[in-house]
């Protein structure tokens, strides 16, 4: 099944007349269920600009976009951030995490927004927890956490309402090689495991070459589809 059809999608920015900046040109693109793909590309090749509209917090200003085959052009302003809540979990290079909140209300949060009870939201969480073995940490507020630490929170939290997608954005861009093998390694958990579908955002070549699928974009174009080998990894 197709999670993410994009057809001739052109997202420009106006900057007064009679300037407009066109930043993708044209985007096709088909994610299969429980694909784990990459996108990599220069830094300005328009990667953020994409993942904002995969992830639904922008719209294409040319094209059609079908999230789990929902044309998202049906879906109005009020309707998105619901679908961002149900169908995407979001990984940032920055973790993003509430400063003020433990680890285990940071991985309860999107479940309010789903209207699950606190005993529900409780168990989930702590179950999210242990799945990136972080149950030890789970009344550590982030400040209290190593960048590691925080990203696996982040993850844990990004899998709280059970979404399609997970759309990480240089997930591992601020941590040390370790780490970030530690949070690929548990994408790749998601994947072979949870069947997730993961599309990740990276500078690092390397890193992509383990996921199944390679896009490369530059200069806003697709100038790059590629179907990676199978690479065995250590461990
Ligand atoms: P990245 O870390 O993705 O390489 P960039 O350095 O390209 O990010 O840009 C950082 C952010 O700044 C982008 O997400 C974009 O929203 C914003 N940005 C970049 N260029 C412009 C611009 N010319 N006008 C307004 N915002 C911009
Ligand atoms: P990447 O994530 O690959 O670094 P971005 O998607 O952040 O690339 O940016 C792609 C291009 O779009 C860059 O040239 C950037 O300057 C431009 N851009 C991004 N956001 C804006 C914006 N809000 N207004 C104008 N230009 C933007």
């Amino acid at each position: 099944k197709k999670i993410i059809e994009m057809r001739g999608i052109v997202k420009s920015y106006y900057l007064g007349t009679p300037n407009e900046l066109e930043i993708l040109h044209g985007i096709d693109l088909d994610v299969y269920e429980g694909e784990f793909l990459s996108i990599v590309g220069p830094s300005g090749s328009g990667k953020s600009t994409l993942m904002n509209i995969l992830g639904a917090l922008d719209r294409p200003t040319q094209g059609h976009f079908f999230l789990d085959q929902l044309p998202m052009e049906n879906v109005k302003d009020e309707g998105l951030s619901k679908i961002r809540n149900e169908k995407i979990g979001f990984v940032f290079q920055t973790f993003n995490l509430i400063p003020r909140s433990s680890a285990l209300n940071n991985v309860a949060l999107p479940m309010l927004y789903g209207g699950k009870s606190r005993s529900v939201r409780t168990k989930r969480a702590k179950e999210l927890l242990e799945l990136v073995d972080m149950t030890a940490r789970s009344h550590h507020r982030p400040n209290e956490l190593s960048g590691g630490q925080k990203q696996r929170v982040a993850i844990a939290r990004a899998m709280a309402n059970d979404p399609a997608i997970i759309l990480a954005d240089e997930p591992t861009g601020a941590l040390d090689t370790h780490t970030g093998r530690m949070v690929m390694d548990i994408f790749h958990r998601l994947h072979q495991e949870q069947g997730k579908t993961i599309i990740l955002i990276t500078h690092n070549t390397e890193l992509a070459l383990e996921t199944e699928r390679t896009i490369r974009l530059k200069d806003g174009s697709i100038v790059e589809n590629k179907i990676n080998e199978k690479i065995q990894l250590e461990g």
